[in-house]
């Protein structure tokens, strides 16, 4: 049997708006498709193995839970994480853990967070939070399909060199409210500000992140198509929402 080991990084402390939902989701789209989907929860003061896992996730979380996480991180967590990325892992990563990924962290108020560095990014805090339903294009290369999803963020987040987005911003903020990019995608990495949980209402983006994490260690596996009413009804009914209100659709 095909089999999936999934490794929700710090589960108690990042969970916004239900990102936790993103693991139900790619358990379910798993055992739909006869698939065995392990899930283990890696918090603060356990050991982790990357070697253990084929999928990463990181929910979404405030600047005072990503300040707590500081130490842990930096106890062997942060080295582990870099690994796995260079190796080609697969990770979802949802606003706050999205940030988590990247070099540093500079709050509104002037706080520095170094974080893991794995990505090359860095974010900078504004007053002004970046809120509301927001709606990006998926890069070519990645499908080019379109993402619904809610944002809540003061960071402004900056990709270096290497480092692309996952999209482009079609209502919304996005990654500064700048540039109208959103998002990272470097190597197996995606990183989104989308809070929702994206993937149930995105099921085109959870699939692709599976079979991305699937292929690394069943390189001819095909994904079975699954049915997806409930799912692309969801999702259409936030488009048309966004369309119908334009890009402040909030
Ligand atoms: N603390 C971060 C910010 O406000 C992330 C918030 C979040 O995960 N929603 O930018």
């Amino acid at each position: 049997m095909y089999e999936l080991r999934i490794c929700h990084l710090y589960p108690d402390v990042l969970n916004l708006y239900g990102d936790r939902g993103n693991i139900l989701c790619m358990q379910r789209r798993l055992q739909w498709r006869g698939i065995q989907a392990n899930v283990t929860g890696v918090s603060v003061g356990d050991p982790l193995n990357v070697n253990d896992y084929d999928l990463f996730f990181i929910g979404g979380g405030q600047d005072f839970e990503q300040e707590v996480l500081l130490q842990d991180l930096a106890k062997g967590k942060a080295q582990q994480i870099r690994n796995a990325v260079e190796e080609e892992k697969t990770f979802l990563a949802i606003c706050g853990g999205y940030q988590m990924l990247g070099n540093y962290y500079k709050t509104w108020d002037g706080h520095q967070c170094d974080f893991i560095g794995a990505v090359d990014l860095y974010t900078i805090g504004g007053r002004k939070r970046m809120i509301g339903n927001y709606m990006y294009r998926m890069d070519e290369q990645d499908g080019g399909m379109t993402i619904v999803g809610f944002e809540n963020h003061s960071g402004r987040t900056y990709l270096g060199e290497g480092v692309r987005p996952m999209g482009k911003i079609l209502a919304g903020y996005g990654n500064n409210g700048k540039d109208q990019t959103e998002g990272a995608r470097y190597k197996n990495v995606f990183a989104t500000y989308s809070h929702g949980p994206v993937l149930p209402k995105n099921p085109l983006l959870a699939d692709r992140i599976l079979r991305t994490a699937l292929r690394y260690k069943y390189p001819n596996l095909e994904l079975e198509p699954l049915e997806d009413k409930y799912e692309n009804a969801a999702h259409q009914d936030m488009q048309r929402r966004m369309k119908q209100k334009g890009a402040s659709a909030h």
